[in-house]
């Protein structure tokens, strides 16, 4: 299951996914759209699997996390606030040829043999007209000289684009090029500069569309959190601290939807914002600051920490939570930003990285990853920006850190107010506040401080649903032999999901379908085990061919009530079915009565 898997592998994958229905087009009928795609029965019940268990694991077997169910519209000043109105954009750059849009970043540098033009002329002018002329340039990157005639073709071609029938190119000069992106890699035309293109989903509220009734769709859950942290913090009476987690839909007009539903415009996000202390906060109250010592998980949350160790905490528990779900640590990257990838107001981030099928390659040629999860130490910064554009107090009041800070020698009072004083002077002048104004309003805050008053900061663990479910596909899709009804080896597709998030639990089979005592037992079967877990009923065609259905579907368990069940071979087994593993294909007998507790533990 390790191993990593290519790119044939990734082709068979998709046409499992909509062969069977997890995974496919969305408006198939007409084509398709895309950058979007629907979940089947499959699919659906994989997804919403996920989700639970995230559920499950952030918000209900924790004291310290709750949950949020925002809009997707909300006011347009959270996207000013949040930075994205202005820098959620991608450089964009269109093929000059075929006009097909592409992300400036993810342009593959060439090398090669590049063809400059410096316009055309209508080689048929009439006699004695002005021919008609384009003094656009234009260049084409070849794989060398030789190849001169694609060269002039395309640059033809893109002449006669702009209006010349029978263009004549003019002032043909070559330049040996290395480790451009200037050029299209698919056809080798010359790209357009970069521009910028922000990402949102524009809209408008209500019947008038102008200016002020624009909206966007959103392109994050997090922006919802710290739009509402005063109001959950308030009602669920909770102190940092604590999170606020959400599940829902983001949307983004990525220019380049790809791979399979990995780059999508509309996805899902499970989002934890976990506000914690300011570091001097923390060493008022505890009297220093731990740091992370040693690799691994930092163990149960302790008063002295601050953002490192619970940065550290939640890279640990996301990566469990992986595991947990079937993903095996060797397939999982953590990969820690450099600081120049870092956004300005980010103190660390780690991507959680999955070898997908279609990663790319480091130089030793093993699968170097893809984002399915971005953990983030936010600073102060996301409250800090709403409480500057909404005109709203986003500070908490803290009773320890106002008595522990009574008890402070002057030194340290002096220490910590400065530390505190450089550190929101920084975000303020950061954020285009003038340096005068920055200053004054830092040592108000500093002051605040002291009496136990402050911006919490953030750890954001930000992950995409559509994501872990392509890489939970990818992780359980296996091939491997199975004896058929005659006991000859034949092929097998096995969806090897973990018990705890595969879409159905266990199919029931009754021996025979044309036997109603032996078809009763199983529906009675069925019907004992449907309240608690997915189940499917299946009846139809050899038991051989009904396994091989249910192994493709990642079916970890399967019941079947044969004669034995009925008591034919007296009562010992009577009231016992046949329960099958999917993986190790080994069958045990078990009593009826048993099968609930059984099954759950397994699959909870
Ligand atoms: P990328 O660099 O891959 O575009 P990102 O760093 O912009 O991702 P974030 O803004 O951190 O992503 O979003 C958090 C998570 O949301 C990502 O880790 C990913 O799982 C998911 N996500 C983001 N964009 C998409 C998308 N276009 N399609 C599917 N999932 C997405």
């Amino acid at each position: 299951m390790v191993e990593p898997k290519t790119q044939d592998v990734m082709e068979r994958i998709v046409s499992l996914c909509k062969r069977r229905g997890l995974v496919f087009q969305s408006s198939e009928i007409y084509g398709g759209i895309n950058g979007f795609w629907d979940y089947g029965p499959l699919g659906a019940e994989l997804k919403r699997n996920v989700k639970d268990y995230w559920w499950r694991v952030m918000a209900r077997l924790r004291d310290d996390v709750v949950g949020l169910e925002a809009t997707i519209i909300m006011h347009p000043k959270i996207w000013e606030a949040s930075g994205h109105t202005t820098t959620f954009a991608d450089p964009m750059v269109d093929c000059l040829l075929t006009q097909k849009r592409y992300r400036a970043d993810q342009i593959e540098p060439q090398s090669g043999v590049a063809f400059h033009y410096a316009g055309a002329e209508e080689g048929a002018a009439a006699a004695g007209a002005k021919p008609k002329s384009s003094s656009e340039p234009y260049s084409f990157l070849t794989p060398d000289a030789k190849h001169v005639e694609r060269a002039r073709q395309a640059a033809k071609t893109f002449y006669k684009q702009r209006g010349l029938a029978d263009p004549r190119l003019l002032g043909e000069r070559s330049e040996t090029v290395e480790n451009s992106t200037r050029y299209n890699p698919e056809n080798g035309s010359l790209l357009t500069e970069p521009r910028l293109f922000n990402l949102m989903f524009k809209t408008y509220v209500g019947p008038v569309e102008s200016a002020e009734n624009v909206a966007y769709l959103r392109p994050e859950t997090a922006q919802a959190i710290f739009a509402q942290f005063k109001t959950v913090a308030e009602v669920s009476r909770q102190r940092v601290p604590f999170g606020i987690c959400q599940i829902g839909k983001a949307f983004r007009n990525e220019i380049n939807p790809r791979n399979f539903t990995f780059r999508s415009r509309e996805f899902e996000q499970m989002e934890l914002e976990f506000f914690i202390r300011p570091d001097e906060a923390v060493e008022a109250i505890a009297g220093s600051v731990a740091r992370p010592e040693k690799p691994g998980h930092p163990g149960a949350p302790q008063p002295n920490w601050g953002w490192e160790m619970w940065h550290k905490y939640w890279v640990e528990e996301r990566l469990a939570f992986y595991e947990q779900i079937g993903l095996p640590r060797a397939s999982l990257v953590e990969y820690w930003q450099k600081p120049e990838e870092l956004a300005h107001y980010a103190r660390a981030t780690v991507d959680i990285l999955y070898k997908f099928p279609f990663s790319k390659r480091n130089a030793k040629g093993e699968l170097a990853g893809e984002e399915l999860e971005g953990v983030a130490a936010r600073s102060d910064f996301d409250l800090s920006q709403h409480q500057r554009f909404s005109g709203k107090s986003m500070t908490v009041f803290d009773e320890e850190l106002k008595a522990a800070w009574a008890k402070l020698d002057e030194a340290k009072k002096a220490a910590l107010t400065q530390r505190y004083f450089e550190n929101r002077r920084a975000y303020l002048v950061k954020t285009s506040v003038p340096a005068e104004q920055a200053e004054r309003q830092a040592h108000v805050e500093a002051a605040a401080l002291a009496n136990g008053t402050y911006v919490p900061h953030v750890i954001e663990p930000s992950a995409g649903v559509d994501r872990l479910a392509l890489a939970l596909i990818c992780n359980a899709y296996t091939e491997d032999e199975a004896p058929d009804e005659k006991g000859k080896l034949e092929k097998r597709v096995v969806m090897r999901f973990s018990p705890r998030i595969a879409p159905v639990k266990v199919a029931i089979f009754p021996l025979l379908k044309n036997r109603p005592e032996l078809v009763a037992k199983a529906l009675q079967v069925r019907d004992l085990l449907r309240p608690l877990m997915t189940v499917f009923y299946d009846d139809g065609g050899a038991i051989g061919r009904r396994y091989r259905r249910q192994d493709e579907a990642g079916t970890p368990y399967g019941v079947t009530i044969d004669f034995d069940t009925l008591g034919e071979q007296g009562e010992a087994l009577k009231d016992t079915v046949t329960l099958r593993d999917r993986d190790t294909m080994k069958q045990t007998r078990v009593k009826i009565s048993e099968l609930p507790a059984l099954l759950l533990e397994k699959v909870r």
